[in-house]
């Protein structure tokens, strides 16, 4: 199959899409001005099912539609777009909509690391082991899911834009920082890069001076997207051939895919994919939000993990989704979140446990429902740190007032009338408060 992508520019030539009215069209060019828009015709072809539209999972993770934007900002939209305006101000107008959606969650730009005065933009490093890269050919994907927190690098907002040219300040850094064991290549997708560009960042890396770094990791929807990347694209097989070198040259490589919802593991070439890519030596994990209207049902979670497993994978996180974009029309509250992942995690055998969540990646670091408890009369709910920013906290329990709305972290209130949570901070930043009572863990 030769990719063929479809944007606004070409959405009309999608066959399937005369299921949709009228209203229902508009809506995707609508929407698709604020939040990227991109499907291609594997996803169209072969994991849609448009005997099921508006319902099918993979049509709501490619294909905007209204309720995906409060009504005003919707509105506001329909109106700017039919006003034939001037690009420049069409252009700010909509930035305006999209500063609304909080495009930066999780204040990812305190995670960028400075050396030499330099920021490095393109790094991120929140937890000590594990860096972020984010190699600029990377910054799209071969389709883009609705509820992507990273839309703002696909929609031109600059300086909301995590990536990075230049490799050789990257390695520099990592050179002086040897607690840092993996580094994630991530984006967008870095799979939608040529296999020489990939290779220009990871081989360095197999050098002397890296020994520290035991593993590489490459984030990608990929598998999802367009698993041809890893079969029959133009040069497939030297990718092959680069993991194959990353195995042999000792370390681990891990494909972080990311999978939202079984039918994404049902087609042949998916299998095929997974299997090549398991016979280079690379494992692959697997994580996914957790979605309203896409998997919001634990038995759709337990196959998925079952299928995984199956395959040769390792179901590694459930994450809540995250507060930006299109949150409101996926969220769900924690409680129901923590009761998918209970009610699915209870149905698989210990070979598919390798999975952790609900969890939050939010700006102390990433915090797992644990459960809904009473505690000495009161209903709390039990959270702990699966990362932390600082990673003393990580896996200590600590509790919050149990509400049943609650959909995000910075909703939530400690819990047995204390005012802060344990690792709350000072103006400084991320430091123990001095009255808390969990001082024993102060570095
Ligand atoms: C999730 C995440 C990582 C990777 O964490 P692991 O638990 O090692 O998979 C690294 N950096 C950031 C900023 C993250 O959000
Ligand atoms: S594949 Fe990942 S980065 Fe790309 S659109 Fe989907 S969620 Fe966003």
């Amino acid at each position: 199959m030769n990719y063929q992508a479809f944007t606004l520019l070409n959405y009309e030539q999608i066959p399937g899409i005369s299921c949709l009215n009228e209203e229902d069209r508009e809506a995707i060019r609508i929407i698709g001005h604020v939040l990227p828009f991109k499907t291609n015709n594997y996803v169209t072809e072969q994991l849609i099912n448009w005997n099921d539209i508006p319902n099918d999972p993979i049509f709501t993770l490619n294909f905007p539609r209204k309720e995906m934007l409060p009504k005003k900002m919707y509105n506001k939209s329909l109106n700017l777009l039919s006003e034939n305006l001037d690009r420049n101000i069409l252009r700010q107008e909509i930035n305006k909509i999209r500063m609304a959606l909080n495009p930066n969650p999780a204040g990812q730009e305190h995670n960028v690391p400075v050396m030499d005065d330099i920021r490095l933009h393109g790094v991120q490093h929140k937890y000590r082991e594990t860096v972020l890269f984010f190699p600029s050919q990377g910054q799209t994907c071969h389709a883009y899911c609705t509820f992507c927190f990273r839309w703002p690098q696909f929609s031109g907002m600059n300086d909301l834009k995590f990536s990075m040219k230049e490799a050789d300040l990257f390695f520099k850094y990592l050179k002086q920082k040897h607690r840092v064991t993996d580094v994630l290549f991530t984006g967008g997708d870095p799979l939608t890069m040529t296999t020489n560009a990939l290779a220009n960042y990871i081989e360095p890396l197999l050098g002397k001076e890296f020994e520290h770094i035991h593993t590489i990791r490459l984030g990608t929807k990929s598998l999802t997207y367009w698993p041809y990347r890893f079969l029959n694209d133009k040069d497939s097989d030297e990718l092959m051939a680069l993991f194959e070198k990353i195995v042999k040259s000792g370390k681990n490589l891990t494909i972080q895919a990311h999978f939202n919802h079984p039918v994404e593991l049902s087609t042949d070439v998916v299998r095929q994919a997974i299997s090549r890519i398991r016979n280079t030596g690379a494992q692959i994990r697997t994580q996914s939000p957790v979605l309203r209207k896409i998997n919001d049902h634990p038995d759709l979670w337990s196959e998925m993990w079952r299928k995984q497993v199956d395959l040769g994978c390792i179901p590694y996180y459930m994450f809540i989704a995250r507060d930006t974009g299109a949150k409101q029309f996926f969220e769900l509250p924690l409680e129901k979140c923590w009761k998918i992942f209970k009610k699915a995690y209870s149905q698989v055998s210990g070979t598919c446990r390798t999975v952790r969540g609900p969890s939050m990646s939010c700006s102390p670091g990433k915090i797992q429902v644990l459960g809904v408890a009473d505690v000495k009369g009161e209903k709390v709910f039990v959270l702990r740190f699966l990362q932390g920013h600082n990673s003393n906290w990580v896996d200590v329990p600590f509790f919050a007032q149990y509400d049943p709305e609650v959909t995000w972290f910075d909703q939530l209130k400690p819990a047995f009338g204390e005012k802060k949570f344990f690792f709350e901070c000072d103006d400084q930043g991320y430091k123990y408060l001095n009255t808390n009572k969990n001082n024993i863990l102060l570095e």
